[in-house]
C-alpha cells in the first residue's frame, strides 16, 4: 500500500541508473582517477567544456561520483548536488562559498560546525553572529544590517530537538538578500526536505543516516546547479571530493535509506514514549511526543519525527555518565544514524567545549543522555535503558 514514503523509496532505488557494461543493474565503481582519450582534440574539447566527458576524478567527472550525485539530488528534490569527502567538508566549503559576506547562525549548531565557524572563519575575517532558536524575531534587523549574507540552521537541533520553522526563517533570509543553509543530517532527506520548504542550500554529513552503517565518512551539498556551480570550484581546488569506491558503497545504502529511517522513526517513538513514563527521567526531548513544544511544527514540516532522542534524567553529571557506563547493547559513541543503538552524553562530547554557563544558556543540562536509536528490536534497547537506570538509581 503507498504510504507518504514509498515515492522516495522508488526514486532512491532506480534514481540515476541508466544502461551499463554486461548488464549491470547499478553503476559499477570506477575506481580510477584519469580517463582516456582518442585523440589530443577530443580532450581539449572536454577541457574546454564544448563536450560532455569524464576527465579526472578530482573534478567530480567520474560516473561512479556522477550516479550518487543524481540520487542525492533526487534524495531532496534539488537540482544538483555534490558529494564530499565528510561532512565537515561540504560544510565549510559551502561556508567558504557562499557565506563570506558574513554568516548568522540560528539555533545549535554541530560542534564541528561551531568550530570551524569560530575559529577558521573568524581567522578569515568572515564577521559570524550567533543567536538562540530563542532569539529569533532579530534576524530582519541583523540581515539588513549587511546583504547577501548566509543563514545557518539545523532543525532537529543537537542535542535538544528543538524544531525551527524552515519556511519562516527562509522568508526572513529572502526579504534581505541572504541565502538560507540547512544542515538536514538528523532528520534526514526521509523526514524533512529543506528546498521545499524554501531553503536554498541543504548539507548533510552522509556519515550519519545517509550512510547508515557507521563504515564511511562523506559529505553532501543539495541545491540550484547556480549556486552549486562555484561551490564545486571550490571542492575540486580544496581537494574535498569523495571518492569513487566510498561513493559506490555511500550509493548501497541509499537503496535502503527509506526502509531504514522508517523504521528508526518507529523505535525512538517507542522508546520515547516508554521512557517518557521513566520515574528516572525527567524529561524525554522527542519531536513525536505530543507534549513536546516542538511537535506541532515538526508534525508540519516533517514526513516522520527521526531516530535521535534525548533523555533528561533526575540525576547528578557523575550518576548520568555511570548510566551511560552500564548501557550493554546500546553502545557508547559520538556518532548517529546507524543501524546499532548509540548514545553520548553531550556534555563530555558535542558540547564539552562550551562553558558550563554557555551549556545552560542553551537549555543543556548535565544529566542529558543523547541516544541515537537504532534497528535492534526496541523491547531490547528500553531493556538495556532500563536496567541501566536501575544499577546507578535504583535505591534514592
Ligand atoms: C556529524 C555531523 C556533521 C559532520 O559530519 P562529518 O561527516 O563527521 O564531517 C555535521 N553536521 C551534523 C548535524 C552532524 O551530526
Amino acid at each position: 500500500m503507498a504510504d507518504k514514503y514509498t515515492a522516495l523509496a522508488t526514486r532512491v532505488i532506480h534514481s540515476g541508473q541508466g544502461d551499463h557494461p554486461h548488464g549491470s543493474p547499478y553503476t559499477p565503481v570506477y575506481n580510477t582517477t584519469t580517463f582516456r582519450f582518442a585523440n589530443t582534440a577530443a580532450l581539449e574539447a572536454v577541457v574546454e567544456g564544448r563536450a560532455q566527458g569524464n576527465l579526472y576524478t578530482r573534478y567530480g567527472t567520474n560516473p561512479t561520483l556522477q550516479a550518487l550525485e543524481h540520487t542525492l539530488a533526487d534524495l531532496e528534490q534539488a537540482e544538483a548536488a555534490l558529494a564530499f569527502t565528510a561532512g565537515m567538508a561540504a560544510i565549510s566549503a559551502t561556508l567558504l562559498t557562499h557565506g563570506r559576506a558574513g554568516i548568522v547562525c540560528v539555533g545549535d549548531l554541530y560542534g564541528g560546525t561551531m568550530e570551524f565557524l569560530s575559529h577558521q572563519c573568524a581567522a578569515l575575517g568572515i564577521p559570524v553572529t550567533w543567536l538562540l532558536a530563542g532569539e529569533q524575531e532579530q534576524l530582519p534587523a541583523l540581515l539588513s544590517q549587511r546583504p547577501g549574507q548566509l543563514v545557518l540552521l539545523e532543525t532537529p537541533a543537537n542535542p535538544t530537538l528543538e524544531i525551527l520553522d524552515i519556511q519562516v526563517v527562509a522568508q526572513q533570509a529572502h526579504q534581505h538578500q541572504a541565502l538560507l543553509l540547512v544542515d538536514n543530517t538528523f532528520a534526514s532527506p526521509v523526514n524533512q526536505q529543506p528546498l521545499t520548504l524554501g531553503a536554498d542550500l541543504v548539507v548533510h554529513s552522509a556519515t550519519k543516516y545517509l550512510g547508515g552503517h557507521s563504515d564511511l565518512t562523506a559529505g553532501a551539498v543539495m541545491g540550484s546547479a547556480a549556486l552549486l556551480k562555484p561551490l564545486w570550484s571550490w571542492r575540486k581546488n580544496l581537494g574535498q571530493t569523495l571518492a569513487p569506491e566510498t561513493a559506490a558503497l555511500l550509493s548501497r545504502s541509499l537503496r535502503t535509506l527509506v526502509v531504514r529511517v522508517r523504521e528508526h522513526n518507529r523505535n525512538a517513538q517507542q522508546v520515547a514514549e516508554v521512557m517518557a513514563a521513566h520515574p528516572r527521567v525527567k524529561r524525554v526531548y522527542y519531536p513525536g511526543l505530543a507534549d513536546f513544544p516542538g511537535h506541532a511544527l515538526a508534525a508540519r514540516q516533517m514526513r516522520g519525527f527521526g531516530g535521535m532522542l534525548t533523555l533528561e534524567l533526575a540525576a547528578s553529571r557523575a550518576e548520568t555518565s555511570a548510566v551511560a557506563d552500564q548501557l550493554k547493547l546500546i553502545l557508547l559513541a559520538p556518532s548517529l544514524g546507524g543501524v546499532e543503538s548509540l548514545a553520548t552524553q553531550p556534555c563530555t562530547t558535542s558540547h564539552h567545549s562550551l562553558s558550563p554557563e554557555e551549556r545552560a544558556r542553551r537549555g543543556i543540562s548535565d544529566s542529558m543522555l543523547r541516544l541515537s536509536v537504532g534497528l535492534e528490536d526496541p523491547a531490547d534497547l528500553i531493556a538495556d535503558i532500563q536496567q541501566a537506570l536501575a544499577a546507578v538509581l535504583a535505591d534514592q
